[in-house]
């Protein structure tokens, strides 16, 4: 049983805010190297619950963990021991560097059906609710761009993740029954309808594998990038590896080490890949669309190397159920979730299938969800 507002913070709310998770459908790991990118945000939603508290500290509460965090406002560090509220106070404080003036308290109480930590991205959506909530409470005036922007920052700088813009991006401009196409090079965007044809939808899945060691292992992969678009550099006239094609690939295999050139290519033709699926998807082609998404997953396996059992075998037994036309793992992978596009009235038999033969070689319960494409940030009451 959730604890009331009243009864943590002794006053009643006087707002309500929510945020939602977010999947890829297409474009993993290059928005940190200039790709274009496909996600969309989903019904699964952090809310909050708000009220200014005339003090100069923040009081934060999460009904995930039943503690109540007082803050003030000036001297915002990142400690270890403020757990979770490090997103919070993160965002505060990067709002605060670029000159907004956040001088009087708010009580926040976040309640969440994201799953965290498994790659529906509810860090992001913690940062991008925190900033929309703190620039409508002291009228900042912050577009849904900047939000995204500040948040990535916050990440960035403040969590050390070096992310790049996707997940604050898809959590802030999320739209209903559209996918967003980023361009990371220069954050632009342009809305894509989801188009299905024949029946078919996409369902979520978790692997529901607790997740370890994801923030250095992602780390890591932008640092093998960096390190093979620095030696790229030197022969090509480029910004980032996306502005390579498929077809430089046998002279940039001379040029790499073998581990690199493996992490650049994954990049180069997951990039190409967008492309071929958003062409498809003006069609609803959605046999073509699932054969994309298996081929990005094998890429993401075996050249960029951020899968595992976990996730390699929701995507194996999805595969083979006569119902998916395709799957892949989304987000940053170790773990975390994946996508598959199901014929819709199937969904029960593949449910059911898919959890028995995941737990028979897990022994995990993976959850299945079906989830509709909603809008980003806002406030509901
Ligand atoms: P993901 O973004 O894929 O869900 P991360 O590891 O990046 O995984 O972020 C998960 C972290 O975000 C949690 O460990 C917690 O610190 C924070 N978080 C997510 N949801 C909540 C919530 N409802 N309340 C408090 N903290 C949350
Ligand atoms: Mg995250």
């Amino acid at each position: 049983m959730l604890k009331s507002f009243q009864s943590i913070f002794k006053e009643e709310y006087q707002s309500i805010y929510q945020a939602p998770a977010r999947i890829n459908l297409i474009g993993e790991h290059i928005d940190y190297n200039g790709g274009k990118v496909l996600p969309a945000a989903i019904s699964l939603y952090i809310k909050a619950w708000v009220r200014k508290n005339n003090t100069k500290n923040v009081r934060l509460y999460s009904s995930l963990n039943d503690h109540l965090y007082i803050c003030p406002l000036t001297n915002i560090e990142y400690k270890e021991e403020q757990g979770w509220t490090n997103y919070p106070l993160g965002m505060i404080y990067t709002l605060q560097k670029h000159g907004y003036n956040i001088n009087e308290g708010l009580d926040i109480y976040y309640t969440s059906n994201i799953p965290a930590g498994s790659g529906l991205s509810s860090s992001a959506c913690l940062l991008d609710l925190t900033c929309f909530i703190l620039s409508e409470e002291f009228n900042l005036n912050i577009s849904k761009k900047d939000i995204a922007i500040f948040a990535k920052e916050s990440e960035n700088d403040f969590n050390n993740l070096s992310c790049g813009i996707m997940d604050q991006a898809a959590i802030s401009l999320g739209k209903e029954k559209k996918a967003i196409l980023i361009d990371t090079a220069n954050f632009s965007y342009e809305y894509k309808d989801i188009k299905l044809n024949d029946g078919y939808t996409i369902v979520v899945m978790s692997t529901n594998k607790p997740r370890k060691l994801t923030e250095s292992k992602y780390n890591e992969r932008v640092k093998e990038c960096n390190i093979g678009l620095k030696t790229l550099q030197k022969e090509y006239k480029i910004n980032n590896l996306c502005e390579l094609s498929s077809n430089d690939l046998p002279k940039i295999k001379e040029l790499l080490d073998p581990l690199i050139y493996k992490r650049v290519k994954h990049v180069i033709t997951e990039n190409e890949r967008v492309y071929r699926f958003i062409e498809e998807m003006k069609d609803g082609n959605v046999y073509n669309m699932g054969q994309i998404l298996n081929e990005s997953d094998e890429s993401l396996r075996c050249d960029y190397e951020v899968t595992g059992l976990h996730l390699d075998t929701l995507t194996s037994v999805s595969r083979n159920h006569p119902a998916c036309l395709g799957a892949r793992m989304t987000g940053a992978g170790f773990g975390g979730c994946c996508i598959a596009i199901v014929k819709e009235k199937d969904i029960k038999d593949f449910t059911k299938v898919v959890k028995r033969k995941y737990y028979e070689v897990t022994k995990i319960k993976p959850s299945i969800m079906q989830v509709e494409i909603v809008d980003g940030v806002k406030k509901i009451a």
